[in-house]
This record gives structure tokens, sequence and C-alpha cells, in this order.
């Protein structure tokens, strides 16, 4: 916390003394060199929670990236803290484990710590970093309940630190150039959008089947890309949710919900129609109706190969690149210019609270009213 902090307080210092520093040499001369923090320089990263998402995606990605850099680890496998040592020369120094994150405080390496555990710990971990004074990145879901989310919100403001939520897809060439379509109305207002997201889920034994750890199933995992598009591209926010759960398996998905179907009413009377399943291989896309026309996206939610396509014939052009790349060096940009974030803790918190009203819904047969 000391070195962010002074940090901090130091930029405070500069922009209330910096009309004063104009008559004063010595403090435009210590102004200039405190200010001189180089707007180039490559952010630290430490990723919390070594598992598939981080060892197949995250740590490659930051080597892709233009301002990021693998500066530390958080794990709790001694095992892999030594082969991620030697993997990518990451010193002793910025090698911590669950219960040593609140050192972190006195590690200048390292600015961000980005939480890629199971849902229902990205809290835990979260605070701790913003308590040692580092901007905080966390996977989706952002929690499994809106208190955890808020609690999170609530320590990166009381820590002066940014949070940024995982939605890799909204650094993604062909999902922005959805969005604009949708914003522009080039194809007139949109009316309904269906989407839908699910795959076939491996190990029967791992923590996405267990409530406690994930939350709930499908959607909290992956029905949450299909609500993040109902939102983007309607451009509001929901009224009200209608949702129907479906089982094949009630051994393996006795906690988590396999497969849900769910609706979505805008205030403007478009309407979304999603599905989500641990059981689907083939739901990955998405399709816009709008007055004149329609587009979207097959596959939609891949980590490479997006397509799009429109009724017009025209292309839905962009470039394939890393989201996962673009995310990082996003958030760095903003921590480096202090600008704000696309993906704020607050846009996490809305699509939790939108995931429990689903399950409320799905829960009672009833349709649920949001505020
Ligand atoms: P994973 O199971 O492969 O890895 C989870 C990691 O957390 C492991 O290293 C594990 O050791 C660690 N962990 C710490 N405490 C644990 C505990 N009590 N129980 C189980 N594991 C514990 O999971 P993953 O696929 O890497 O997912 C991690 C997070 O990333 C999740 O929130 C998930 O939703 C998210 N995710 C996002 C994307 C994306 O495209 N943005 C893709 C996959 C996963």
């Amino acid at each position: 916390m000391r070195m962010t902090t002074h940090r901090h307080t130091r930029r405070e210092f500069i922009r209330r003394t910096s009309v004063a520093a104009a008559g004063a040499p010595w403090l435009a001369a210590w102004s200039s060199r405190a200010g001189a923090a180089d707007p180039n320089r490559k952010i630290g990263f430490a990723l919390c929670g070594l598992g598939s998402l981080s060892t197949g995606q995250l740590a490659p990605a930051l080597q892709a990236t233009q301002h990021c850099r693998l500066a530390g680890i958080i794990t709790g496998t001694p095992a892999k803290a030594a082969a991620w040592k030697a993997k990518y020369g990451i010193p002793d120094k910025n090698i911590y484990n669950y219960e040593t994150m609140v050192r972190l405080a006195d590690n200048p390496d390292i600015d961000v710590v980005y939480v890629v555990t199971p849902n229902a710990l990205h809290a835990e971990s979260a605070i701790k970093a913003a308590q040692a004074g580092k901007h905080v990145l966390s996977e989706k879901p952002m929690e499994v309940s809106v208190e955890k989310c808020q609690k999170m919100i609530d320590a990166c403001r009381a820590a002066n630190r940014m949070l940024a939520i995982g939605y890799r897809n909204r650094f993604e060439p062909h999902t922005m150039e959805c969005i604009r379509l949708a914003r522009e109305k080039v194809f007139g207002p949109v009316k309904t959008i269906e989407a839908g997201f699910g795959f076939i889920l491996g190990d029967p034994n791992q923590w996405r089947v267990k409530h406690a750890l994930s939350g709930g199933g499908a959607l909290m995992d992956v029905g949450i890309y299909a609500l993040q598009t109902a939102r983007y591209i309607s451009g509001q926010e929901p009224v009200e949710v209608s949702a129907t759960e479906t089982k094949t398996d009630l051994v393996r998905f006795k906690e988590v919900d396999e497969t849900m179907a769910f609706q979505l009413k805008f205030p403007d009377g478009v309407t979304a129609s999603c599905r989500t399943s641990f059981n689907s291989g083939s739901l990955n896309s998405y399709m816009v109706q709008a007055e004149k026309g329609w587009f979207g996206l097959v596959p939609a939610y891949n980590y490479g190969g997006v397509q799009g396509r429109r009724s017009d014939g025209k292309p839905i052009d962009g470039p394939l690149v890393n989201q996962f790349a673009a995310e990082m060096d996003d958030f760095s940009q903003c921590i480096l210019g202090n600008k704000p974030t696309i993906v704020p803790g607050e846009e996490g918190l809305r699509d939790v609270k939108i995931m429990m009203a689903i399950y409320e819904s799905a829960r009672t047969g009833k349709p649920v009213k949001l505020a």
C-alpha cells in the first residue's frame, strides 16, 4: 500500500499545487520530476490463480501485449510457482500465495492483480489486492452475489484503485462493429436479439458444478456472454426477465443449472431470447433483427475465429485480435491515462443482479421485474 499510496498522494499533490508551481521554481522542478512517470512504462500484472485460463490464455496473452508484463503470480500450489518461475523468469520476491498477498503492498513491480480463481473466491483476492494498493482486474462473473460484488467495488473505491471485469469480447473488433451497427441504427432500430452460448462440460468434479464455488452453472459461466450481448446491443438495461431451466443429468448437475433459457424485456420494447448450456457444443452465436435488416456473429464468443454476417451481404470485417491482450492493454491504458474503463465493477455487478433475477424466475416460474 505504501508505494501506490505514495504515488497517488504525490499525484494529488501535483494536481493541487500545479498553479502554485508556476511561481516556485523548486516546486516546478519537483513536480515535473514526480510527474515524469513514463506513460510508456509497462504495467506489471500478477496473475492470481494459475488454472487453465491463466496457463492457456492469460500468460501467453501477456507476452502479446504492448503495455503490460507478467510481473508476478499468486498461487496456493508451490509446484506451480516453481514451474512458472522457470518458464517466465518470475523472481522469488514477486511470487505470493493467498495468505501472503498483504505483502503486495511493498512491491512496486506489481500494479494490477488479475483474479482468475473460481467465481466465489474473486472478492476475497480482489479485496486483498485493493487493500494492498493494487488495481484489480477480475474474471467474469464478477462474483456470486450482488453483496460480494458491491464489497469489491467498495474496497477498490476506498483504496482509490481501478476495478475492471474480464469481459474480453468487449475488445473484439467484430463485436465492436455489431455494437456500432446497433447504436447507429444502420438497419434501423433493433427489435429482437437472439443469443446463445454453451459447451459440453468435461471433468464432472470441477468447481463449475459445485454451487458454493461457482454460484451457478451454465448461466454464470457462459450464459453471461449472451446476457452481455443483449445489454450491449440494446444499449439498455432489462426491466423484466423470465427463465426456464431444464436438466438431462440430475446427478452431475445436482447443484447447478445445466441448461437455461431466458428472455429479457427492455424499456423500448426490444426483447432478447437467450440460451445457455453445459450440454451443447453448438450454441455460440447471436443474431440481431432490426427494422430494416439483420446482423450477427457466428461463432460469436470463441477466443478467436469470430465471424459476422449482415442481411445486406456486406462483410462485418475486423482483425482477429487476442482478446485477452486487448483487454489487458486497455486496462493498462486506463491506469496510465487515468481514464475510466468500459468494463468497470458496476458492469459486473449489473450482470450478477440480472442473473440472480433469472435464477429467481426459473425457481418460481414467474417473470421477475428489475428496478
Ligand atoms: P480452473 O479450475 O482451471 O482454475 C482455477 C484456479 O483457481 C486453479 O489454479 C485453482 O488451483 C485455483 N483455486 C484456488 N482456490 C481454489 C479452490 N478453493 N477450489 C478450486 N480451485 C481453487 O478455472 P479457470 O477455467 O481458469 O477459471 C477461473 C476463472 O476464470 C473463473 O471465474 C472463470 O469463470 C473465468 N474464466 C473466464 C474465461 C474467459 O473467457 N474470460 C474463460 C475461462 C474461465
